[in-house]
C-alpha cells in the first residue's frame, strides 16, 4: 500500500471520528487534506469515504445534521448543506 493511500485511510478515520464528536469543521479539514493528497497522487477515495463526503465543499456528511438522505428509484440521494446532490446505487 502506498504512503499516500495510507495517509488517506488515516485521514478518513480522523474525519469520521471528528464528525462523530460533532466537530464538523475539523472533519472538513481532514477531508480537504485527504482530497489534496488524492488529487496529487491520482488516487480515488475508498468507497465509504467517497460516499460520506461532499466533493464540492468537503463536508463529512452526517445525515440529519449537514446532509439529507432520501431513497429514490433504487438510489440513495444525499443532499449536502451546500446544495450538491450525490446519487449512489443502493446496496
Ligand atoms: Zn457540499
Amino acid at each position: 500500500m502506498s504512503i499516500a493511500r495510507e495517509r488517506i485511510d488515516r485521514l478518513q478515520t480522523l474525519a469520521a471520528s471528528a464528525a462523530a464528536d460533532g466537530d464538523d469543521d475539523l472533519a472538513r479539514e481532514y477531508v480537504s487534506l485527504a482530497r489534496r493528497i488524492a488529487e496529487r497522487n491520482r488516487l480515488r477515495f475508498p468507497r465509504e469515504f467517497e460516499r460520506s463526503t461532499c466533493d464540492r465543499c468537503d463536508r463529512y456528511h452526517r445525515p440529519g445534521r449537514n446532509a439529507r438522505v432520501r431513497l429514490r428509484d433504487g438510489h440513495v440521494v444525499v443532499t449536502c448543506d451546500c446544495g450538491t446532490q450525490h446519487r449512489y446505487p443502493y446496496d
